[in-house]
């Protein structure tokens, strides 16, 4: 990413844009979508997939049960749309059979546009977006689907053609391991058709003005080129270890620390198993003991960065963060690391339970890397 400054106006930068665009569609696994690169984080990518496609006053359904999931809800109301809320309790995800009443009682079709997010990066809960899907078909409502996927794409299964999604968000700074900077999104070819109608406000987050600039691999405004370099580099590594394989990474290291969880005796947030996150796992601190003390002894005490709990969650889980440029060796250090500050908070655990249950699971299902057979 560290490169001498360059002139994206000069020749050699189409061809490299284009590639970039094209590891865009791969990441999302779209072959007909249409993809999109903003200088600017995964909230710019909320915001462009709702002005470009829909209109003041237009009925949107989305589901709070977390605090990114209520920030979407925030942005929806400023930007002045009319939205129905299904609050859920945090640690829950979308439910799917809710979604289809509310779709087959629209029978006006006035529902234009369902907004999920995939994983709730604050309470460790990932929504299943195929039977979203499933319930708008069964529903038969023609509402356009759009899909929060910053903490999830490039991490967990996500198949935005198959699930037949028609916008979806994702920033640099989670699964792709770079720094924050770029908004990844892709629109189906419903989702542009939307755009001629749609009359919310937009302007460096116009699509039109990208989709003329990028046609001929150039641009409207400066790009991030240093996050551009990395992004190919993220996704050319992505790519080299096959995204079925980067989906069973994930998974091992989620199935990893939800065992250390049972181990130690604690409770995650989210309860029901279908909706656990192999992005990140939140963890609920006994009653009587501040998630915070727990966070405080680990960074200051052990080097070791935890997540905390925010808003409606404060005081009460800590996350432990395992998407991304990760693996089994880095993740039983975070674990050893939260043992010991666990324990300095007063937790009654087995030293080395969690770490213990963790590493068996891996050696069991860890393969060998493909060049190093022996
Ligand atoms: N959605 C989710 C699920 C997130 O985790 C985040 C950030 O952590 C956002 C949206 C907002 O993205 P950003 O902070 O890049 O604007």
């Amino acid at each position: 990413m560290v490169v001498p400054g360059q002139n994206h106006r000069d020749p050699w930068f189409a061809d490299f844009f284009k590639a970039c665009l094209e590891d865009t569609k791969w990441l999302f696994q779209t072959e007909k979508g249409t993809p999109f690169l903003f200088p600017a984080t995964g909230t710019a990518g909320w915001e462009a997939s709702l002005c470009n496609t829909l209109s003041p006053g237009d009925k949107v359904v989305t589901f709070r049960y977390g605090q990114f999931s209520h920030l979407w809800v925030d942005m929806m109301q400023r930007l002045g749309l009319d939205v129905h809320v299904e609050e859920e309790r945090w640690g829950d995800g979308a439910d799917e059979a809710k979604l289809e009443a509310i779709l087959r009682a629209d029978v006006g079709k006035e529902i234009k546009a369902v907004c999920v997010v995939q994983n709730e990066t604050t309470t460790g809960v990932t929504s299943d977006i195929a039977a979203v899907r499933r319930a708008m078909d069964a529903a038969g409502h023609p509402a356009l689907l759009m899909v929060d996927g910053v903490s999830g794409i490039g991490a967990l299964p996500f198949k935005f053609d198959d699930w037949g999604v028609d916008l979806a968000v994702t920033g640099s700074q989670k699964a792709l391991s770079l720094p924050t900077g770029l908004a990844c999104v892709a629109a189906s070819p419903k989702a542009l058709k939307a755009m001629e109608s749609a009359k919310l406000n937009r302007v460096f987050l116009d699509f039109g003005d990208m989709i003329k600039t990028n046609a001929s691999g150039s641009v409207p405004y400066t790009p991030a080129l240093g996050l551009l370099h990395g992004f190919r580099e993220s996704v050319r590594l992505l790519r080299s270890e096959g995204i079925e394989n980067v989906w069973a990474r994930h998974h091992r290291l989620g199935t990893g620390a939800r065992l250390a969880v049972k181990a130690w005796g604690l409770k995650l947030l989210c309860e029901n198993e279908r909706w656990a996150s192999d992005a990140l796992t939140v963890i609920e601190t006994p009653a009587g003991v501040d998630s915070g003390l727990v966070i405080k002894n680990a960074f200051a005490k052990y080097n070791l960065s935890l997540g905390l709990g925010l808003s409606q969650v404060q005081g009460k889980v800590f996350r432990i963060g395992h998407l991304g440029n990760m693996d089994e060796i880095m993740l039983l250090s975070a674990l050893a690391g939260t043992e010991m500050a666990l324990l300095d908070a007063g937790v009654k655990i087995t030293p080395g339970s969690g770490v213990g249950a963790a590493l068996a699971h891996f050696q069991k299902t860890k393969g060998i890397y493909p060049t190093r057979e022996f």
